[in-house]
């Protein structure tokens, strides 16, 4: 059955919500013209979402905030980011950030976790359904991550 993308992007806050309080950490969400519903793997693209928002709520500090954003791209796929007003990541580790077990230097990052799995699984996913993932970041300003899926017609992922 289709999927409402505002009411799966508030889940996702509702998922995350106690961590967001503890850091106080305000999330957005911003939904273009356009967006409705559409026929999406939830699993995984709820696998995609938790992933960047978790990221996110990591290495944002405390008083930052986290921006969901859903669009349709002009070639009429589903356009969906998450944005932060992070710690960001140097120029010179962009191009291998998603590359499996790639972590940016570890004394930044070394009290915080993690196997530097995440945004590799979620470029397999997002690829695996057709999609694009991108990154853009500016060092202490902060990071977005879009990804885009692609939609028929009837607004229904292709897969
Ligand atoms: P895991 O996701 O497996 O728990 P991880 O978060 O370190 O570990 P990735 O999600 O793959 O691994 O991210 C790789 C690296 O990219 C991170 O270690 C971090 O340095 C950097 N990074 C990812 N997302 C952000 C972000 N939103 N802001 C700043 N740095 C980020
Ligand atoms: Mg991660």
């Amino acid at each position: 059955e289709p999927t409402d993308i505002v009411e799966m992007l508030e889940d996702v806050e509702d998922r995350f919500s106690f961590q967001m309080k503890q850091k106080h950490i305000r999330t957005i969400i911003e939904v273009k013209p356009g967006v409705s519903t559409a026929m999406l793997d939830r699993d995984g693209i709820d696998q995609v979402l938790d992933n960047l928002i978790s990221n996110a709520l990591k290495y944002t500090p405390d008083g930052g905030t986290i921006t969901m954003d859903a669009s349709i791209t002009e070639e009429g796929m589903l356009s969906l980011s998450v944005k932060d007003t992070g710690i960001g990541i140097p120029k010179k580790d962009l191009d291998r950030i998603f590359e499996r077990f790639y972590r940016v230097d570890k004394a930044r990052t070394r009290n915080l976790g993690g196997t530097g799995l995440g945004l590799s699984i979620a470029r397999e996913i997002v690829r695996a359904h057709g999609g694009f993932i991108t990154l853009q970041s500016e060092l202490e300003k902060g990071t977005t991550v879009t990804f885009t899926l692609p939609l028929n017609n009837e607004g229904r992922a292709v897969m």
